[in-house]
This record gives C-alpha cells, structure tokens and sequence, in this order.
C-alpha cells in the first residue's frame, strides 16, 4: 500500500486521554480513532492487523473442531427471556444495548451469543449422534460498559471470537474444554504473548471451570496471583490462600469494650491496643439483593467480594453506606463488629477469624473496640467460609510456595456452561434408549481487539510501536528519500512492485516529506523491516536495512534484503 493513499494521519502529540502506552500509541500511530466513548475507527493499519490476529484464530478453532459461523448482532427480546437473563442484562447490570424497533418488538445488540448458539443448535441436535458441535464467529459485541477506558482494552464496541461447545456427557465436555484450552495457548504462544493462564471465577452458576488467559502488563486491569513453587495461577477473585497461623492463648480473657478515638487502619489499632494484627477482625455489611450481611475477616485482609455473593448466591452485593451503618449498628463508620447486630443481619465469617482466642472486633458504639472476643461466649459461632481476599505474600493453597500478584490483561476466557441454557431453552438429543438429555455446554471467548492492543502494551519503545511481524500490518516500511529525483521515483515504484512480487506486505512511504518526518513515522508505526532507498543508495546499487527491534542498520544488496526480511517475517525462503 502507498502510504499517500493510507487513511490515519500519526500524530506528534501524545492525546490527553490516554492512559495507558497502546492507547496513546494507537491514536498516535494512526491505528485507530474515537468516535464516542468507547466506540473506536478501525483505521487501515489496524485492520489488517485485526485480521491477521484473526486468521490465527481462526486456523487454531478450525485445528480444534470449531466450525465458523457468522451469527445476527440484532438479537430478538424473547431468546433473552427464555434463559431469564434479559431483566439481568438490562436493568440489574445495564451492559446491554436495548431498543424497540417500529414493530413494537424489543431487540438488543449482541453482548454475547449463548442465547443464539443454543437456538440454532436446538434445531440441529435430536439424537447423540449429532454430538459433539462446536461452532464459533468473529463479530463485533456490543456492550454499555459503565467505565469504557484504555482505547480498545474496554470498549462499548469490540470485536470478540467467541465459541460454543455441545457435548453429550460430562467427559464429552472435559475433551472439549481441553481442546480448546490447548488452542487457547497456541493463539497466545503464536501471537508472542507474555501470558498465564489462570484459574478464573465461574459464578454462582456453572462451576466446574473456568480459566482466563492473562497477557501479563502493569496497565491490565486484573489482578493475578501465581505460586512462586508450584504451577497454581488464579485470579485475584477466584485466587484461594494460606495465612500464616499463631499459636492461641491457652486462657480466655474478659471480653472489654476499649475506647480508641479515630484509629483509622488495623495497624494502627493494633498497636494502640497492643495486640497482634492478626487478632483484629475487619466487619463490612452489606446488602445481597435484599438480604443485610456482615462479612467478618482478620484484620490483615480484605474481602472478597466474589467469594461472598457466589456463597450467598446473590444478583448483587453492595456496601452499605455510612448513613445505613449508623442505622444498624448506632455507630459511625469504623466501628462495625458482630456483637449486638439487629437479628436481621445474616453473619459470615472467613475461615481463618475462626480459631482465635482473644481476639478484637468493633462494639457498634462510636470509638469503642472490643478485645478478647470468643466465639461460643460472647457470641454464636456464625457461617465460616472462604471470604477473604488473597494477595501477593499469602501462602500458596496447593504447596508451601508463596503467592506473587501481576497484573493482567485478559484476552480470553474459558467456562464449561453445564445445562444452565440447554435446560433453559431446551436444547437436548436422545440417548441410544431414546431418553432425553440436555445438552452440556462450554463458551470460549477472546477479545480480538482487546489482543491488538494488548500486542502493543506489550511490545513498544520510547519512539513507537514494536510489531511482532506475524501480527504486524505490513512486513516491511519501504520509506523512499529524494523522490523528486524522477530516477530514483521511477526505481522506487520498482523495488515496490519487485517485493510485493515477493510475497512480501508492503507499506511504501512514497510521501513527499523529508526524512527526519519519515524515519519518525516508521518507528512510531512499528513495521519488523524498514527498507530506506535514497540516491546514495540507489547509486551503489543497495539498500539500507533496519529492524525496528534494533538499532543498528545495514546496506545490503535489495535480493539480501529480501531473503532477511522473509526470514524475519518467518515466510519460508524462496
Ligand atoms: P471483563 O471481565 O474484562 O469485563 P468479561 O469477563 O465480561 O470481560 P467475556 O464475556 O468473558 O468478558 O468476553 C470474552 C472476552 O472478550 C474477554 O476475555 C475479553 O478479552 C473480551 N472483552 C470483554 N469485554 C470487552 C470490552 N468491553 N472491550 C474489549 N474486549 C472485551
Ligand atoms: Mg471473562
């Protein structure tokens, strides 16, 4: 492509609202452009690289049984309905696009396709053997985000490939889920990923599995937690932990209500009070739908707030505010603790406040701690559980490792689904007696656009981006100085045609700029190869050949040139 006729001007400044290196280099490199909050231009250079991303996908669910199928974003009211999801999706969550056409039906924009695949595949499948089926599209989703940020990381509008498996029994499903695991690492290996993958949270629904594929980056917006010995890798939402335990006061204490005026933070209290952190105990209350929860946990943690609403088996969990705090408890906020609460508050506790001797909550009054609490005492035992956040440090729960935090991006996501929308929309075959089943079902997605950005968050320099060449949008920047040389204009078009000839992607930079303006472009864009022709060049019958991963150039013959930037691109020689 001439680079004249490329559709995206690069920009020297750096745009105001970007947070993060892919959104500020994309908008920079002229790979993309907004048009409104989270709604992005795919411009020319972005869409050969979503393409390609694509292609590489495609070739990995094609290898994996997957069967491409392109299905309506436009999804109609009812199918929502049937698997009870459109109240959830609209009015709980609001993620999804909704409207009334002039028909008087209401319709949505696409977030996912369960809804869809499931009705297709009811029609397909009578008998087992129909199974197993595994379908996949690539298509644009469409999503309400309430923070859409990071340029296409968090879009309202987004490319996704998402996958649906239907299988016959629960091994059916184990062989599906692992075919597409193994296809999920091939995608990250082969895109050049510095990723994990790691065991995700599947919801108070589902629940036998579920894991996420995480490009490792300190801009991700998720939180992942790995063991330093053992290969245990989790989400911070799903990640479990060992906390190093103390030996127990062999004597129960009284139980004293201790004045402490605006200790804010346990370590803090814990020193005013002269006590170990891990003797004092965080009480945070909540409303679950419509139910009031105290979540109790030791001083040093934080709650989980997955955890809980998976437990409770919740639509949506919220702290309550300070005003409603005073309500319950007769005290500001701070001082929550589980003595004395109205019986309408449902408690839990984590686990590791269980076997405590002695140890410290708030009194529900206003600066006032209690020490020396006990369980079965002063108090009935409540619900134990696992509520407490992990985080880097913790013990490793498989191994005596200890666990180290990330970040990350999460490009794909993995779940074997179970009955929920086969039983709910009837998608079910026979058996060889005759009797019917539902189906099981796996979905897989990726962020096909979400990967292109996380591409250059992870590969980039102070000057641009840094493409790796199976993704990039060109093999080669073809940047041409003196053009208005008509030798050197008319030798350029034919080193043009001669390394398209070649199998080669060419950009050709045939723009009338000066070569500080060129060579600043070329890095910002990215392209592995950038190939200077000038007079001098020409004159000695050679070219200059650069990476872009280095800094060093060369000047070599053209057919060199061609032979390393194929090696590079890794096309097969010639
Ligand atoms: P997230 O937790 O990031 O909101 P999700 O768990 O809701 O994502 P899925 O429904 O699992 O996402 O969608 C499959 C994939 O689509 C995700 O793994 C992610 O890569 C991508 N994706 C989801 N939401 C967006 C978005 N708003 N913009 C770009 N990509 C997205
Ligand atoms: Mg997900």
């Amino acid at each position: 492509m001439k680079q004249s006729r490329l559709i995206g001007r690069t920009l020297r400044e750096v745009p105001k609202d970007a947070q993060t290196a892919a959104h500020a280099l994309m908008l920079r490199a002229g790979f993309i452009q907004q048009l409104s909050a989270g709604v992005y231009i795919y411009l020319p250079l972005l869409h050969r690289t979503l393409h390609k991303i694509s292609q590489i996908i495609r070739e990995e669910m094609n290898a994996a049984g997957g069967v491409e199928l392109l299905m309506p974003a436009l999804q109609p009211r009812e199918l929502w309905e049937e698997t009870k999801r459109w109240e959830r999706y609209t009015a709980v969550d609001g993620i999804m696009f909704a409207f009334k056409d002039r028909r008087g039906a209401t319709a949505c924009l696409g977030p996912t396709h369960e809804e869809v695949i499931t009705d297709i595949l009811r029609r397909e499948i009578k008998s087992y053997k129909d199974l197993p089926r595994c379908a996949y599209q690539i298509q644009t989703k469409f999503r309400d985000e309430i923070r859409p940020r990071f340029g296409l990381m968090r879009a309202r509008e987004f490319i996704m490939k998402d996958a649906y498996s239907f299988d016959a029994d629960e091994a059916g499903l184990d062989a599906s889920y692992e075919a597409m695991r193994q296809a999920y690492h091939r995608i990250c290996q082969r895109l050049g990923f510095q990723y994990r993958a790691v065991e995700a949270d599947s919801g108070a629904i589902g629940g036998s599995g579920s894991q996420e594929f995480m490009v490792l980056a300190d801009t991700g917006e998720d939180t992942i937690l790995f063991c330093d010995q053992c290969d245990y890798a989790a989400n911070q939402e799903k990640a479990q932990s060992k906390l190093a335990e103390f030996p127990q006061d062999a004597e129960l204490q009284p139980m004293q209500a201790v004045l402490g005026e605006g200790l804010i933070g346990v370590d803090k209290l814990a020193k005013f009070l002269n006590i170990p952190v891990w003797k004092t105990t965080k009480t945070m209350l909540y409303e679950a739908d419509d139910q009031l929860v105290a979540v109790m946990v030791r001083g040093d943690c934080g709650v989980n707030e997955v955890k809980v609403t998976n437990h409770l088996g919740c639509k949506a969990l919220r702290l309550i505010n300070a005003e409603k705090i005073k309500e319950l408890t007769g005290a500001e906020v701070g001082y929550a603790g589980p003595i004395g609460l109205p019986p309408s508050v449902r408690l839990i506790a984590d686990h590791y406040v269980k076997g405590r001797v002695n140890f410290e909550c708030g009194a529900n009054q206003t600066n006032y701690h209690n020490i020396n609490v006990n369980f079965g005492r002063d108090l009935p035992e409540p619900e134990f559980g696992d509520f407490k956040l992990a985080k880097d440090g913790h013990g490793c729960p498989r191994c005596a490792g200890r666990l180290k935090a990330a970040r990350g991006i999460e490009v794909g996501h993995i779940f074997k689904l179970g009955t929920k929308y086969s039983e709910a929309m009837n998608c079910s075959y026979v058996d060889t007696e005759g009797k019917p089943h539902p189906v099981i079902m796996g979905c897989y997605g990726i962020g096909v656009s979400r990967m292109a950005a996380a591409c250059v968050e992870q590969s980039h320099d102070d000057k641009g981006i840094v493409w790796q060449p199976q993704v990039a949008p060109f093999h080669l920047h073809l940047v041409a100085l003196n053009l208005e040389d008509a030798v050197v204009a008319q030798q350029a078009e034919q080193i043009y045609q001669r390394l398209q000839q070649e199998g080669l992607d060419v950009l050709f930079d045939d723009r009338p700029l000066r070569a500080g303006e060129k060579f600043g472009d070329a890095d910002l864009i990215g392209l592995p190869v950038r190939l200077t022709i000038s007079k001098r060049t020409l004159e000695q019958g050679k070219v200059e050949f650069k990476l872009r991963r280095e800094p060093k150039a060369e000047v070599i013959t053209l057919d060199e040139a061609v032979a390393k930037t194929r090696s590079v691109c890794g096309l097969a020689g010639r």
